[in-house]
């Protein structure tokens, strides 16, 4: 009788494959990824656009990489995922749309007499 062979998670392939010494590339830093390295799948065409959770439509990037990417940068989420989902939530919801009442501005000063002159 042979032993009960255990399915491997993806992690598990992923490490077995970088012992192995295959090398594979981050898409995002263009940095080879090492044994140890947090990993997570991406998909070309996001989930929540639509895109298939299938081997055709993912890849693996840095954790760190990927953060960037859905999120953008500290300073702003100008060609992230989290951006471009937005925008098309927003087009698919009939375009921009004002949430609130404007906001009204108090417009520019008029030129007054200082009462001090
Ligand atoms: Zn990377």
């Amino acid at each position: 009788m042979s032993a009960a062979r255990k399915r491997f998670s993806e992690r598990e392939i992923v490490t077995v494959l970088l012992q192995q010494g295959a090398l594979v590339y981050c898409p995002r830093c263009e940095e080879i990824i090492k044994l140890g390295d947090k990993l997570e799948r991406e998909h070309f065409h996001e989930l929540a656009l639509g895109g298939a959770d299938d081997p055709s439509n993912c890849f693996y990037s840095h954790a760190e990489c990927h953060a960037i990417a859905t999120n953008g940068t500290k300073a702003t989420t100008a060609g992230s995922s989290k951006h471009k989902i937005a925008k098309v939530k927003r087009i698919a919801a009939g375009g921009r749309k004002r949430k609130g009442r404007k906001i009204q501005s108090r417009g520019f000063a008029t030129h007054r007499p200082r009462p001090w002159r």
